[in-house]
């Protein structure tokens, strides 16, 4: 048996005039696998949670976050293959008169955040601290020391516009450390850009160690996405990352090489997890129309052309996104999500299409999103 697991970001929705914009798109593929399998309702965002990518995509994978979530920064070391015992992201941020006015630095280049991160380790010299760079504003902070890590800080994207003074570091001796680096990135950021003029420091917490997917499930994982986040998730994982070209993270991107990596991967894989970023994208821009087109380009360019071409008797799909994007707040919400489930000795129950309500009537009913692995490998 070969298992598939397809997520397309950000897809659950609200109704829009009695409809969502999953029951509005063309998607006679995944009704069909809807209709063969059984569904459900998965909760993706443990409470107390926010629904981020990372949290949601943690738990539909298995991994308790309560016990293994410390933070964005750690799940990016594991992408950027970073090592150290404390990692926070750190942006490069515009503030002007104590406000946060851009917390993406402008969009800097990847080049000169570059510039940037080096003249951060060569003017701050704190042994135990070294700065890494990532992708353009994504950058990491590794603190090779020990600290308590219970501290509070913001992510800047929440705070755009406001006044940084109340969102700073908070909590005890790391806090400190923080803040103070913050204050001396000011003279060295600006030294070398003029589209960012200091750090940002958040999202921290110890590196974990997640548990091994191939020693809990007995398969070999395979992971495909467009993000670093989800490369991040499945090398901590010890999945193979398989590698497209083209991929734009839009409902424009190379479905094709996508849909051809997710075939190769099972050829060597048993188990290949396929994520994908537009549907989110238009979702996060409040676009139903570009919304409604994303899922049936979905349906049609990765679903239907998968199931022209595996053995449907020898594999398993599950399909569900990591949490609902509404278009009408344009962000994430903690939402349970609809998922499906064909293949193996999977019954078929009475829902006939793939949609946010008609999976609440399905055979599994509401249940956690920690126990849809088990449905995948153990049903
Ligand atoms: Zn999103």
């Amino acid at each position: 048996m070969k298992y598939i697991l397809l997520i397309p970001d950000g897809m659950a929705d609200w109704e829009i005039k009695g409809k969502t914009p999953l029951e509005m798109a063309d998607t006679p593929n995944m009704d069909y696998l809807a209709n063969k399998g059984s569904c459900g309702i998965a909760k993706t965002v443990p409470d107390g949670f926010e629904p981020g990518s990372d949290v949601a995509n943690l738990t539909i994978l298995g991994v308790d976050v309560r016990k293994y979530y410390t933070g964005r920064g750690p799940i990016e070391a594991l992408a950027m293959g970073v090592n150290g015992k404390i990692i926070f992201r750190c942006n490069l941020v515009y503030v002007k008169d104590g406000i946060l006015v851009d917390y993406s630095g402008n969009r800097i280049s990847d080049e000169e955040a570059r510039k940037v991160i080096n003249a951060l380790n060569k003017e701050i010299k704190i042994n135990f601290i070294k700065f890494y760079p990532g992708r353009s504003y994504r950058n990491l902070l590794v603190i090779n020391a020990d600290f308590d890590t219970k501290i509070k800080t913001t992510p800047p994207h929440d705070i755009q516009g406001e006044k940084i003074e109340s969102y700073l570091p908070k909590n005890g001796e790391l806090a400190e450390l923080l803040l103070s680096l913050m204050e001396k990135s000011k003279k060295v950021v600006e030294g070398v850009t003029d589209k960012a003029n200091m750090i940002w420091l958040w999202g921290g917490g110890k590196l974990v160690k997640f548990p091994n997917f191939r020693d809990k499930w007995g398969v070999n994982g395979f992971m495909i996405s467009e993000v670093d986040l989800l490369e991040g998730i499945g090398k901590g994982l010890g999945f193979e990352i398989g590698k497209v070209d083209g991929l734009t993270g839009y409902i424009d991107t190379n479905y094709r090489g996508l849909a051809k990596a997710v075939l190769k991967g099972l050829k060597t894989h048993d188990f290949v997890v396929l994520h994908t970023e537009g549907i989110d994208e238009v979702s996060h821009e409040g676009d139903l129309d570009k919304k409604i087109e994303g899922i049936s380009i979905y349906d049609e360019k990765i679903v239907g052309y998968l199931l022209d071409r595996i053995d449907v008797e020898e594999t398993k799909i599950m399909l569900l996104p990591d949490h609902p994007t509404p278009v009408k707040v344009r962000t994430h919400v903690a939402e349970p999500v609809p998922f499906l489930l064909r293949g193996g000795s999977v019954k078929k129950d009475d829902v006939k299409i793939y949609s946010e309500k008609s999976c609440r009537r399905g055979r599994f009913g509401v249940v956690d999103g920690l126990k849809l692995m088990d449905f995948m490998f153990r049903l």
